[in-house]
């Protein structure tokens, strides 16, 4: 019953027009929903529209607004910056403005919109709808559309999705684009690591956010700063104090948000900081100032998704939406993709800005609200204490230091618990995927034997499969999907010159097909083969059909993601 709850038909939805938009700064990962609201709109059976240049093109009309193909969105899942363009439209905040896009809208005969922006863009959107009705009457009064046509799109449906790389909205964990934005970051902040500690040198690092600092802790978090400075949380006043506590102390890297201030709302800087080291370490200090490198570049994986995703639940919210629902923002809330509605979120979203525009600070980092977890973790497999220092430059490094085995220590329970004892060690972590369910239960089970066991464990579950129970993501499953991604990528790329060519990829994932779907959907494959759907020669002759149709129409090359058992 549920699965055929789930099932959404193809051309359930017959005839409905709708148009997809990029509008306000551009972010990795527009792309991807374009194609998804384009795509889902085409199962639906609607008739979709690209508006292109944003509100600009809206008003414009003519070429600006084209219907699209199933193929005009073909090899755009990866691609960052947005294809149809966006803009800044000052002619759409005034009401003959917008009257000349809803004449638009009408001749074309659409009704829904999937806005992809930011909050102005979202705040223009929600103004057009309430405005809807008036904005009909007047076009009708002047002779512009017809009775027919006023009522036949006598209502505006909206849905908005947020392209932002500042991650700045509220209501979402993750707005489209935060996430490709970090891996430029991070692939920065690696290289200027290594420099860092080969050289005694300070390294300030600039990221983006004007009034949002979650690059920056992010970054901060990924690179083992030794300060970081955002705009939510302006430091004490006497920061520089903090900040170089002694004199011939080490500062090696320090993270700050473009829009950093002090607690009097003026801006700290980046060469202010550089200062303050100078003077009072005297330490050689470089400045790197990120820019637009952060909004450049492929879409990672998790933005592809999101973008993917947040696309076609933007098309089903417009579908099942009545007169009466408002407009609505398509967020993500712990993995899952819900519906809020849109002027609440803007108006928290401003009421941030507000908060530090009034100095208040612990207002405003409430209002952003809480995102993201951090752990510090300790590890043993040979016990060996551990110092801070020991594990500087671990957190960027693939695989584990500490060295891991696949084998449970069944027989050497009496011997752990010597050691334990030995050591007295007095909680355990372990870091891994079932093996580690598996040793922590078995610690558990045998407590009455080992009191040593009668201590807390914890498992923080790590494997790239994303196999294992009780969490939506583990540890190394989001870098696996982008590795693959990122071959889906190459392979796209290689097949360009070539014609009517279908490559099959094999990923790892044995019973689990996690990553052969994600790393599919990511990598805009045909199809992924997995151990959990069960598939017959049907199947892969219905998909045979479907890359050959697929061909016809121009599109000449097909990829297939296979799960290996
Ligand atoms: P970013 O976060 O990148 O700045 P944004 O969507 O917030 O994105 P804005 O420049 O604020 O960017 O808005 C984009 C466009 O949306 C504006 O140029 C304008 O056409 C439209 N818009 C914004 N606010 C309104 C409004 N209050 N009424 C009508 N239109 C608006």
């Amino acid at each position: 019953e549920d699965e055929k709850k789930r099932f959404i038909e193809r051309g359930s939805h017959k005839g409905k027009g709708i148009a997809v938009f990029t509008s306000g700064g551009d972010s990795q990962g527009m792309n991807a929903a374009v194609r998804a609201v384009v795509r889902m709109g085409m199962y639906l059976g609607c008739k979709v529209f690209f508006i292109k240049e944003g509100y600009q093109g809206m008003v414009d009309g003519c070429e600006n607004i084209v219907e699209a193909t199933w193929a005009s969105v073909s090899s755009i899942i990866h691609k960052g910056g947005t294809l149809i363009g966006s803009a800044r439209c000052a002619e759409f905040r005034e009401q003959a403005g917008r009257l000349k896009a809803a004449r638009n809208l009408v001749e074309k005969g659409i009704t829904n919109l999937v806005v992809i922006g930011g909050d102005g863009s979202l705040t223009g959107a929600n103004l057009f709808k309430q405005e809807w009705p008036e904005l009909l009457q007047i076009l009708l009064k002047q002779g512009k559309i017809s009775q027919e046509q006023a009522d036949k799109c006598k209502y505006l449906y909206i849905a908005g999705l947020v392209g932002s790389i500042d991650n700045d909205f509220c209501g979402t964990d993750m707005t489209i684009g935060t996430d490709s934005a970090l891996h430029r970051i991070i692939e920065a902040i690696d290289a200027i690591v290594s420099t860092a500690y080969s050289h005694q040198r300070t390294f300030i690092m600039e990221v983006m956010g004007r009034h949002c600092g979650y690059l920056a802790v992010v970054t901060a978090l990924c690179g083992e700063a030794d300060y970081v400075f955002i705009p939510e949380s302006p430091p004490p006043e006497d920061w520089p104090d903090k900040l170089c506590h002694n004199a011939g102390q080490r500062l090696n890297i320090i993270i700050i948000a473009e829009g950093a201030i002090d607690r009097n709302g003026q801006p700290i800087t980046s060469e202010k900081v550089k200062q303050v080291v100078v003077d009072r370490l005297k330490q050689d200090t470089r400045i790197t100032v990120l820019g637009h490198v952060q909004r450049g570049g492929n879409a990672s994986a998790f933005d592809r998704l999101l973008a993917c995703r947040m696309g076609a639940e933007a098309v089903m919210a417009l579908m099942e939406a009545t007169p009466e629902t408002e407009a609505c923002v398509i967020s993500l809330d712990g993995n899952q993709a819900v519906r809020l509605p849109l002027m609440e979120c803007v108006k928290r979203t401003q009421a941030v800005a507000k908060a530090m525009a009034d100095r208040e600070f612990e207002l405003a980092v409430k209002l952003r609200g809480s995102r993201g977890v951090y752990f510090i973790f300790n590890c043993f497999s040979q016990i060996t204490p551990m110092k801070w220092s020991d594990v500087t430059g671990w957190v960027a490094q693939g695989g584990a230091l500490l060295g891991t085995k696949r084998s449970l220590a069944t027989n050497k329970l009496p011997q752990i618990a010597a050691r334990l004892r030995e050591f007295q060690i007095q909680a355990i972590l372990i870091i891994g995927g079932f093996e580690a369910y598996q040793a922590g239960l078995q610690f558990y089970e045998n407590r009455a034997e080992f009191p040593e066991f009668c201590i807390p464990l914890c498992v923080i579950p790590s494997t790239i499969s994303n196999n294992v129970p009780g969490t939506e993501f583990s540890l190394g499953c989001d870098t696996a999907v982008n590795e693959i991604t990122e071959i889906c990528d190459r392979i796209r790329q290689s097949a360009q010159g070539t014609k009517r060519r279908v490559f099959v990829i094999e990923t790892m994932g044995g019973y689990c097909g996690y990553l052969a779907t994600i790393a599919g959907l990511a990598g805009g494959a045909d199809a992924a083969y997995i151990f959990e759907e069960k598939f017959s020669i049907k199947d892969l002759q219905q998909d045979v059909y479907h890359m050959a149709a697929k061909m016809s129409e121009g599109v000449q090359r097909g990829l297939i993601l296979r799960s290996v058992m």
